[in-house]
């Protein structure tokens, strides 16, 4: 099946751009300027992806990611989100819409494809693998054991709890607030310092092995587990 991806973006050179990328990995397109021709391309075909640019006129691209993931016949295509410099404080508000990554123009066609590739790996994969891996890592979520290379890693409760979240989640960002009520509770009165806490130590002990560069920070935003390593 060739994955079709949905580009709603207002600047025509830039839609053009995308579509020139898209079109040279195999993908199918289809092209809108606005939520309304979105709309009416969905009618007819239902993206795998979509790429949605955050300034639109209109209805913007968070508006209407908030309502295609509240939508069920939407809800589970993945949202990549364009984003310009300087959008960045909003972004936190950008992830509780729904979307599910982010990127800043100007990006390369190279790290958009790596993202395309990477959301939709994440959503045809079973949701609950027993075991997984990736390069030096394996996480085996049933019994809690941890490796690097072969080698333990004694992780604490919450550590292995925020690890499990984030293997279980991958190529998705997620704010401190969105880590603290997935894997401490929504109820728990703790604050969102304790996030960054965990990710340095979870990092510290998967630097020997190379595995910290799968935790990474995403600016203004929080924290993404990634597979795409630069
Ligand atoms: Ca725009």
């Amino acid at each position: 099946m060739i994955p079709k991806v949905l580009i709603v973006e207002d600047e025509p050179a830039i839609r053009q751009m995308l579509g020139f990328a898209l079109a040279a990995e195999g993908y199918n397109f289809l092209e809108a300027g606005d939520v309304e021709a979105a709309q009416n391309a969905m009618k007819y075909l239902m993206p795998d992806v979509i790429l949605l640019d955050w300034m639109l006129p209109g209805l913007s691209g968070v508006d209407f990611a908030r309502r295609l993931k509240r939508d069920p016949d939407t809800a589970d295509i993945p949202i990549i989100m364009l984003t310009a410099r300087g959008e960045e404080n909003d972004k936190v508000r950008g992830l509780d819409s729904g979307a599910d990554d982010y990127i800043t123009k100007p990006f390369s066609t190279r790290e958009l494809l790596a993202r395309v590739r990477a959301v939709m790996r994440r959503t045809q994969q079973p949701p609950n693998p027993e075991i997984f891996t990736e390069g030096p890592l394996t996480v085996d979520l049933q019994s809690s054991r941890v490796t690097c290379s072969g080698t333990p890693i004694n992780l604490s409760p919450t550590e292995f709890r925020l690890l499990h979240f984030f293997v279980t989640h991958a190529e998705r960002v997620y704010s401190r607030s969105q880590l603290l009520d997935a894997v401490w509770g929504a109820n728990a009165y703790i604050e969102e310092r304790t996030v960054d806490v965990h990710i340095r130590r979870l990092r510290k002990l998967f630097e020997p092995y190379d595995c910290d560069v799968y935790i990474q920070t995403v600016r203004g935003m929080g924290y993404r587990f990634s597979t795409i390593v630069d």
